[in-house]
């Protein structure tokens, strides 16, 4: 029987007693405009010129380049919580201090 604990509070989360709830979250550059629009309509030739340059550039890389290359930033992250940890999420999903406890120590 496959076992789930909640990730913020680590308790177990008993399917019996207490709904689990799963959190997805993706984070992905935004891509602003639209780079592949001069590909559409009649001008062909210059997506097609576009892409064979890429192609060269993905071969002269090393590999650890190409890594670094590929990744853009874009991750998938899945949680599961508890009810409990499922409202404190909610209220505040980013985890960000209020405002009001902002302050910097006086040392
Ligand atoms: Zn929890």
């Amino acid at each position: 029987m496959l076992h789930y604990s909640c990730d913020l509070c680590q308790r177990p989360i008993d399917p019996h007693v207490g709904l689990r709830h799963v959190v997805k979250i993706s984070v992905f550059p935004a891509v602003e405009g639209e780079p592949d629009e001069r590909c559409d309509g009649d001008d062909v030739g210059a997506c097609d010129d576009h892409l064979e340059n890429m192609h060269d550039l993905l071969e002269r890389m090393e590999e650890q380049d190409l890594a670094a290359f590929l990744d853009d930033g874009t991750r998938s992250l899945r949680f599961d919580l508890c009810e409990g940890c499922r409202q404190r999420f909610l209220r505040n999903p980013l985890g960000a201090k209020p405002n009001k406890s902002f302050s910097f120590s006086q040392n």
